[in-house]
């Protein structure tokens, strides 16, 4: 990307190769467009689902594929390195490695890391959740201890989307087989705030039945290697710690000057494009929209491919276009014992729903790879047709099935 090559393609940088990133090198075609895509993990990661780690239901090789081998069949180049600084002004990235690369334009889709939100000892003693990387060694983790201890104590910190369905898999997995207790420790009032209370009274009412000690309105202050200090005092010994408590802007964000402060994601307009440097797109969780939208992977793949589309339309002299977020509904899984699809203020709910979670991942992974095989898809319809009952006889589910399979780029 060093040097403008002699037929005059545009040079296009992303850094991130995750759902934005991803979706932006998707839609630039290599025949106008030089793009490079930096990132420091050699595989995309599907994070959706990957709390099906923790039980087993899903390999890590179901929820990644290698970023050069889809990146090289585009016609583009993956540079696996870290970008440590940019420089929006010049048009540069510099990585890990001490290179410099040059670009005419740039896409950043960093998503976001762990927060502890400063809490002691929290990154040196609990185990986050936030990669395929990370659910695997979650994995690894409870089988040992399942294996060595009595009566294996699980933390799990927050009850928010991950809290919750990590809670469904370890719930699913090894509740009856290793006689395990679980303690789920939240801030809030109830569990998932982001869903109607109708939602958290039926996860509260699952967390009675199976024992789990919820701990709400309660915040963790200090993390020990025996387990957690709680804010009344309380010590609580744990043999796993679980956190699930959010994320925050990486710090390229602030070091670049995309980001006004440490904690602050990039503020772009409509377009999508920073309001502080020319020719510098901001997509997926490090945006902020002027009418913010949830951090959702769907966002970040529409997201993406409009990035694209106002790069071949700026180099076209072609307005740009604004950025319109779909509404679709959310889906939560709960183990074996129950899934959610939420739209708004709606809810449909039962087991059988998640095989539209399982479809959407299917359908999408399948996309983004290029490749997969239909052999999972193609279980996940071996039990549509009792779920074809229910869908005839229940016209809400319809109108909410129908927007979230709506084609997401
Ligand atoms: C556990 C979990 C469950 C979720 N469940 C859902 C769900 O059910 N439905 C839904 O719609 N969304 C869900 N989300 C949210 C969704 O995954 C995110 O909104 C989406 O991943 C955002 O896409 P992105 O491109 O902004 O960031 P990401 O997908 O996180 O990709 C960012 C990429 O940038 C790379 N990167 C970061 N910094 C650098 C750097 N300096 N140099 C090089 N590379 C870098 C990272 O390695 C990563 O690959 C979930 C998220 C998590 C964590």
């Amino acid at each position: 990307m060093n040097k403008k090559p002699l037929n005059n393609h545009h040079r296009v940088g992303i850094i991130g190769g995750g759902f934005g990133g991803l979706a932006a090198a998707l839609h630039l075609n290599a025949s106008r467009f030089r793009v490079s895509l930096f990132d420091h993990k050699k595989k995309f990661d599907w994070l959706p689902n990957i709390h099906e780690l923790v039980s087993g239901m899903k390999r890590e090789s179901d929820l990644q594929f290698s970023l050069e081998r889809r990146l090289s069949q585009l016609g583009h180049t993956f540079c696996n390195e870290s970008v440590t600084s940019l420089d929006s002004e010049k048009k540069e990235v510099v990585t890990e490695q001490g290179k410099t690369y040059q670009f005419d334009f740039l896409i950043v889709s960093v998503g976001g890391v762990n927060n502890t939100f400063g809490v002691k000892d929290a990154d040196k003693y609990t185990l986050p959740f936030k990669s395929v990387g990370d659910c695997a060694r979650i994995r690894d983790r409870l089988i040992e201890v399942a294996g060595r201890a009595k009566n294996p104590k699980i933390g799990i910190i927050g009850g928010g989307l991950e809290g919750v369905e990590v809670l469904g898999e370890i719930l699913r997995a090894y509740k009856t087989r290793y006689n395990i207790s679980v303690t789920l420790v939240a801030s809030s009032s109830r569990l998932l705030v982001i869903a109607p209370e109708a939602v958290a009274n039926r996860l509260q009412h699952y967390c009675n039945i199976n024992d789990v000690d919820l701990r709400l309105k309660r915040k963790v202050t200090e993390v020990c290697p025996e387990g957690i200090v709680l804010d009344n005092g309380e010590t609580l010994d744990l043999d796993v710690i679980i956190w699930t408590g959010g994320g925050t802007a990486p710090p390229l964000l602030h070091n670049s000057g995309l980001a006004g402060d440490a904690e602050s994601w990039v503020r772009v307009n409509e377009w999508l494009e920073s309001t502080q440097f020319e020719n510098v797109f901001v997509v997926g969780d490090a945006a902020v929209l002027p009418e913010p939208v949830d951090k959702q992977a769907y966002h970040a793949l529409d997201m993406g491919k409009l990035a694209a589309k106002n790069i071949i339309r700026l180099t076209n002299d072609l307005p740009k276009l604004p950025f319109k977020p779909t509404k679709k509904p959310f889906l939560l899984t709960f183990g074996k014992i129950d899934t959610f699809m939420i739209f708004g203020e709606k809810v449909v709910s039962g087991p059988l729903m998640s095989i539209a979670k399982e479809l959407v991942f299917q359908m999408i992974m399948r996309q983004l790879e290029g490749t997969r095989s239909f052999d999972s898809l193609e279980n996940a319809l071996k039990r549509v047709s009792s779920f074809s009952k229910v869908l005839t006889r229940n016209r809400l589910l319809r109108r909410m099935l129908s927007s979230l399979f709506n084609k997401t780029h």
